[in-house]
């Protein structure tokens, strides 16, 4: 079996196809050689290595050592270098590389062959023992850190990791020396620290550090298979839902140096800008440095070009204008690779001496505004289809632009504290906390957390998840903190190098400003600005976003599904139709009985005690209900609005204390413990299975009648009126076609005497809301009678599994930890066993009624995957809240190309 693939001077054994193998990061090495970029060369070892070690008691197979051998002599003998050799040594990286990209989640071991053997050649030939011996103590705290520490599975606490010990170390000579900058250090230095540093590694680690060029090899190589199980790496893993098993490649490559002088450099680019979409070479680069330096912000770095240049980085010097031709043809690369994969790259070289080198590409990360844009521009470029263009965002992308921002009058107004970096888009407001797992904490305190720190590291992705924001003192555009809050469409500001934190006092000092935990803050990360204290937010409007409306015209094209939208408010209602809702599929009466000025009559009804009494109290809301019809019915324009008749227990309506039940038996005339006796023969064990649905209409005629008159009567009143209106009355929670029957009897007999009264013709339609088992398996004894099916699939679920909703988060989160369940059923649609139902149901109510107009409302309505599956079902419509509209639209439209 072939384990090593070998790329370099312009050919290679892999190409982008294959990247199950190589991994993302091999697999683009091959593919640049391909295509006659420069990439320093080099070799990649399989994915299937990484199986294999894990599967094998972390043992490599047989045939590597040979097959790494012989790529090894491969590579030494392109670059006229020999690893290991004392006179012409050849370095390299050991880099790792997943199928989909981790960044920065595992690890990297660069300047790997350095030893005291290869040191003095090296030193001779590059001129400069500082440049060597800089490298040489990176590789011992990277090795240490990386190789002895971390793969050797220990575990030292926060800030006693040999890299902490070593950082000090080097904190402490150069205060003794006097040193500031780490450029004020000489060679001799370097070589003073490296010595500190071996001392340090045998104190702590119980070891030495390697001294031979092939064991430094092999402790890296894995280092990086160790690396995919780090918790940082699982822990990411989750969130974005990457497969275990896939495990990461390693590449192994010849080092360059953009630390080598004045004329090398090292840097980082997008070929269009990551965070608006504007088809400009955007990118960072730093004179005279190593590749990490760009990405750990240690140095604030230099735009790459004059066009992108803003305010705050205009006194810096442009690669474009200090290496001109260096930055032509970068350019053309950036060209080359743009056409080539037919999307933006995210890319990152490094100079040596003069010559450009291509260390990476990939396809890169953008927000949600940024996607759509490049998505519809290279689309009407002709670098893709318009159906291309479609799958290109997706449709949690579009949240973003639904997201609120702040409210520009309030920030004219309020103390700005300072400005950073703009790398995340929208506005947020919440409490400072300075670690990951502090805004874990405060989080699930119900608090909104902003995280603030120098600058982020992979450690800390579980705590950028859960914050509102991240806000970092160090680092650019391309730091880990930008890509990552990219990556989840949140605000975030980098490089704000006014935040003085003293994380362990837990205190942020900003120009004199003292803050602590806990304290309010707000960023615009559109703008960069920082602010005092909570800040209003408005609601984004996506309608100012020209390439958002041209996608969605696509998406509507292509779509077959009509969306509509849960509301019960004319304001949701415009909201819904702003962001493109065809209909109301659940518009919920239950809250309309809670106003103040119509609970006592519900009350009233609760406690009369004949027939005559009940109706009476219940009639008192007639005029109300019809009101609030009215509203949504006009609202909606003529579009259908699905109306659900009463569904909550009783109860609901009469919790009640001390107080109000006095104040009640007073308005009412009852006797108090009457009131009292009352309310607890109406509690029930398991309410959610008790005496709701459309059980309360069966029990109570008269609330089936009056919502019926309520809406009917509305819906003449607005046809006489000269409105279209479209009401689609909703029986909750049938089980039985009998049930179903009782219920429909009431609501024709008041269609026929409005009708009668108002003298014209109603249209609309009597259906159910399908969310008990027992109704999806007699939904054909239903369908006999119904003109339309709306799934309630959150009943559904609950009934279903017999999970209660309200209950779930005593052992769900178990559950999905352990892998029992693969998602919350009651976010994704479970589509094994709900799902089976729903198919069921659809297929039993089509076969005896195949004009049956057929829906989903409930959350799933809104969640791209059970939107596929009601498209793959031939589902009419999905319904989901006003926000989740456009989503639906969009993920309605890929479901149609998939
Ligand atoms: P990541 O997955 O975190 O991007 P990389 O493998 O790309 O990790 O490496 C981390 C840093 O080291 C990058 O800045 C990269 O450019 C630099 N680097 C890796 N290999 C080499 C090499 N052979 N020569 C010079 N720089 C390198
Ligand atoms: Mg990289
Ligand atoms: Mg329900």
């Amino acid at each position: 079996m072939k384990y090593v693939y070998l790329f370099g001077n312009g050919t290679a054994d892999g190409t982008a196809k294959m990247k199950n193998t190589l991994g993302g990061k091999g697999a683009n090495l091959a593919e640049m050689n391909h295509l006659g970029i420069p990439v320093p060369p080099g070799f990649t070892i399989t994915t299937d290595v990484c199986s294999h070690y894990y599967n094998n008691e972390l043992k490599f197979p047989d045939q590597l050592e040979e097959q790494l051998l012989e790529a090894l002599k491969s590579t030494e003998s392109i670059m006229d270098l020999r690893f290991g050799d004392p006179d012409n040594a050849l370095l390299v990286s050991i880099r790792s590389g997943a199928r989909q990209s981790m960044p920065g989640m595992m690890e990297t071991v660069l300047n790997v062959g350095l030893t005291s053997q290869t040191i003095p050649g090296l030193i001779k030939r590059s001129g400069s023992a500082r440049f060597v011996y800089d490298a040489y103590r990176r590789l011992i705290m990277m090795y240490a850190d990386v190789v002895m520490e971390k793969a050797s599975g220990l575990e030292p606490k926060d800030g006693n990791g040999i890299r902490h010990i070593l950082e000090t170390k080097l904190d402490d000579y150069k205060n003794e020396k006097g040193y500031t900058q780490d450029t004020d250090l000489s060679g001799d230095d370097w070589k003073k620290i490296s010595d500190v540093f071996k001392n340090e590694i045998e104190l702590n680690l119980n070891d030495k550090f390697p001294d031979d060029p092939l064991e430094q090899l092999w402790g890296a190589i894995k280092a990086v298979f160790i690396s995919w199980n780090g918790e940082r790496a699982k822990n990411y893993r989750k969130i974005e839902n990457i497969p275990d098993e896939w495990g990461t490649a390693v590449n192994v490559q010849t080092m360059v140096f953009g630390n080598m002088g004045e004329d090398s450099a090292t840097g980082v680019a997008f070929t269009r800008n990551p965070a608006t979409g504007e088809n400009k070479f955007f990118g960072e680069w730093l004179i005279n440095a190593q590749g990490e330096d760009v990405v750990a912000g240690l140095r604030t770095p230099s735009p790459l070009n004059e066009d992108t240049k803003t305010k705050e980085t205009s006194h810096l010097p442009s690669l474009e204008s200090s290496m001109p031709d260096i930055y032509s043809e970068l350019n053309d690369i950036r060209g080359t690779l743009e056409k080539h994969y037919a999307d933006m790259q995210d890319i990152e070289f490094t100079i040596q001496e003069g010559k450009l080198w291509m260390l990476q590409t990939r396809v890169g990360k953008r927000n949600g505004s940024a996607a759509i844009k490049i998505a519809v521009e290279m689309a009407k470029e002709g670098m893709i289809t318009k159906e291309a263009g479609l799958l290109r965002v997706k449709p949690e992308q579009l949240d973003e632009l639904l997201h609120p921002m702040l409210d520009s009058e309030a920030e004219k107004s309020a103390k700005i504290l300072t400005k950073g970096l703009p790398a995340g888009p929208g506005g947020a407001t919440g409490r400072i906390v300075f670690t990951a797992d502090d805004a874990e904490e405060w989080h699930k305190n119900g608090e909104r957390v902003i995280l603030v720190r120098d600058e982020t590291s992979p450690e800390d992705v579980h705590g950028m998840h859960v914050a509102e924001a991240i806000l970092t003192a160090k680092g650019g555009m391309t730091s880990h903190a930008a890509l990552v809050a990219r990556g989840w469409g949140k605000c975030c500001i980098v490089g704000c190098s006014d935040l003085q934190i003293n994380a362990s006092k837990k205190e942020l000092k900003i120009h004199g400003e003292l803050l602590h935990e806990g304290d309010k803050i707000t960023l615009n990360g559109t703008t960069g600005n920082i602010y005092k204290g909570e800040l209003d937010l408005i609601d984004a409007d996506p309608d100012t976003h020209p390439e958002y409306k041209e996608l969605m015209v696509w998406a509507d094209e292509k779509r077959k599904l009509k969306i509509r939208t849960n509301a019960e408010s004319p304001d949701d209602a415009e909201q819904a139709i702003k962001f493109g809702a065809q209909g109301i599929g659940l518009c919920r009466t239950e809250h309309m009985f809670f106003d103040e000025s119509r609970i006592l009559a519900v009350r009233k009804m609760i406690f009369a005690d004949n027939e005559k009494d009940r109706r009476n109290a219940v009639m008192e809301l007639l005029p109300y209900q019809k009101k609030d019809f009215m509203g949504i019915l006009l609202a909606m324009k003529g579009k259908p609005v699905t109306i659900r008749l009463l569904d909550p227990p009783l109860h609901e309506f009469m919790t009640l204390d001390e107080d109000q039940q006095i104040e009640l038996s007073n308005s009412l005339g009852i006797d108090a413990e009457a009131v009292k006796s009352r309310i607890a023969s109406l509690h029930e064990l398991n309410p959610m299975l008790g005496h709701r649905g459309c059980r309360l209409g069966i029990a109570y005629p008269e609330i089936t009648e009056m919502q019926a008159t309520a809406i009917l009567e509305a819906t003449a009143e607005l046809i006489k009126d000269g409105h279209d209106v479209y009401p689609e009355i909703m029986i909750p929670l049938v089980g039985t076609s009998t049930e179903y029957i009782d219920q429909e009897k009431i609501v024709r007999r008041v269609a026929t005497s409005v009708e009668h009264n108002y003298k014209l013709k109603l249209n609309f339609l009597v259906g159910t809301m399908i969310e008990l088992p027992r109704a999806c398996l007699t939904a054909d004894e239903i369908a006999k009678h119904a003109e339309f099916f709306s799934f309630g699939t959150n009943d559904l679920t609950q009934t279903t599994f017999g999970f209660s909703r309200d209950d779930i988060g005593t052992f769900l989160p178990d559950y999905l930890e352990r892998n029992i369940l693969p998602e919350d059923p009651f976010q994704s649609l479970d589509i094994n066993g709900v799902g089976k139902l729903v198919t069921m149901a659809v297929d039993y109510g089509r076969n005896v009624n195949k004009n049956i107009k057929i829906g989903i409302c409930g959350e799933h309505g809104g969640d791209p995957a059970s939107i596929q599956f009601c498209k793959e079902n031939g589902l009419d419509y999905v319904s989901c809240s006003p926000f989740r509209v456009p989503i639906a639209r969009l993920a309605a439209a890929q479901a149609e190309l998939k």
